[in-house]
């Protein structure tokens, strides 16, 4: 029996962290505030495993929240990566790797044209600004549990009834900047008809997660992108498919990859960011060529960035993404799968009402009661027994095994997530279960 992990260390660190540093964190859900307890802080992460400052190693079921498709220090990512360093950092002028980025990604996605920012949050906000400049048009469409980056039009809350204009979701977003906002129930095609209907000579966008994985896995229902596509073909307004967390990710090519592909329809704009970076700052929107061509310094919609198409960032998306073979979906699609039926069949035997959700590779477990049936939107997925979540959590944590510290996020594999990895995993479900039961 392997000691349950001590993190001395780790809370020395979290201290001094918090004297300098919001939390202690430089990004919120890190601080395991909806868990409680000290954040691991990490040493080092090889294939599926972290190692922390005290020298625990924990399979890592987080992957960087998604980037980490082939697993940590990847040897081929890395001396590509080691050898674009010695090549200096970032040059403030074109380069190859770009393109060759670029051309990836027009090739294994349906957009023609793309441009590269540093994170999923610009490439968001970005597409935003284009879709409005192109369309002359100012209201923008979302979805309630939907993330898409700190973008202030975004943090926004759904105002009183389903067609009102949103407020602000959080203190410093003035309501200036939610005013043009709608926040709708997801999964609710009788709500987007209703905002079109009411709206839809305004509507520059709507913008949605390909499938959500920010309030935890909830996939799209048969048809519904489908149904979103042509709602805002119909209504002059541009289709924004938000594939920064299920991009390159979900499947192959995405999210898009099952269902647009299959159903032979396209978004106007995507944005992409994660596993395309690498485990560096990279993320990128693009779309029709058309729409695209609007972008400065073509045309008239200003966007820019000093490090935007980083070398070393792009360097590493491109090793990624070549490396990102079908074999790779079909190992973490398998590895899934046995952890999915292994965490359901101890949740079962403790007596946990649970519901797994799955949209392609990602999935999470929601600890809400399956007589409810699947968890459509938000307002399911707030339903969650937080408090069951976060003894799992723990009692994971304390057999190395590394969830993450909330229960509204995906679970994330590799391929390198290996027997030993996947093993460690289904050893500890059954007293992590116990512990949601109690
Ligand atoms: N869009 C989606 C779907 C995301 O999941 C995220 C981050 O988790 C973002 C946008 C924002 O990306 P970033 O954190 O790189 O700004």
């Amino acid at each position: 029996m392997i000691p349950a992990p001590t993190a001395p260390e780790s809370d020395a660190l979290f201290a001094r962290a918090r004297a300098v540093t919001p939390g202690g964190v430089n990004s919120p859900v890190r601080a395991f505030n909806a868990v409680g307890g000290t954040p691991r802080f990490i040493r080092s992460a090889s294939g599926a495993w972290l190692t922390d400052v005290d020298g625990n190693e924990y399979v890592d079921l987080i992957c960087s929240w998604g980037p980490m498709l082939l697993g940590h220090a990847h040897p081929e990512v890395h001396a590509a990566v080691s050898a674009a360093l010695a090549r200096g950092t970032s040059y403030g002028a074109p380069t190859e790797a770009e393109v060759l980025l670029a051309e990836e990604i027009v090739d294994r996605t349906p957009v023609e044209r793309v441009r590269f920012v540093s994170s999923g949050t610009e490439a968001t906000m970005s597409a935003i600004r284009l879709a409005r400049g192109f369309t002359g048009r100012d209201v923008i469409v979302k979805f309630a549990g939907c993330y898409h980056g700190h973008v202030d039009s975004l943090l926004a809350a759904a105002g009183s009834g389903l067609a009102t204009f949103a407020t602000p979701g959080t203190p410093g977003v003035p309501e200036s900047s939610t005013a043009l906002t709608l926040v709708l129930p997801y999964n609710d095609r009788a709500a987007v008809e209703a905002a079109f209907a009411e709206h839809g000579p305004r509507i520059a966008c709507l913008v949605t997660e390909a499938a959500p994985g920010n309030m935890g896995v909830v996939p799209p229902e048969p048809g519904f992108n489908r149904f979103l596509a042509e709602t805002c073909a119909s209504h002059g307004a541009l289709f924004v498919s938000d594939e920064v967390m299920t991009g390159f990710r979900a499947s192959r090519l995405g999210q898009w990859g099952l269902d647009g592909a299959v159903e032979g329809w396209r978004p106007d704009l995507m944005t992409f960011g994660k596993v395309m970076g690498g485990g560096f700052p990279a993320a990128a929107f693009g779309g029709r060529a058309d729409v695209m061509s609007r972008l400065s310094p073509e045309g008239p919609v200003y966007q820019a960035g000093t490090l935007s198409g980083n070398p070393i960032a792009t360097t590493a998306g491109l090793a990624t993404l070549r490396l990102a073979t079908d074999d790779v979906y079909a190992h973490i699609t398998a590895a899934g799968d046995t952890i999915k039926a292994a965490a359901s069949d101890a949740l079962t035997a403790a007596g946990v009402p649970h519901v797994v959700q799955s949209a392609g590779t990602m999935f999470s477990v929601f600890f809400t009661d399956p007589a409810d049936g699947p968890v459509r939107d938000f307002a399911d997925a707030s339903r969650t027994d937080t408090a069951a979540y976060a003894a799992f959590f723990h009692a994971l944590l304390e057999r190395q095994v590394y969830l993450p510290p909330s229960a509204y996020e995906a679970w994330f594999l590799s391929s390198a997530h290996d027997d030993r990895a996947v093993q460690t995993v289904l050893d500890a479900l059954p007293a992590a279960a116990a512990a949601a039961a109690a």
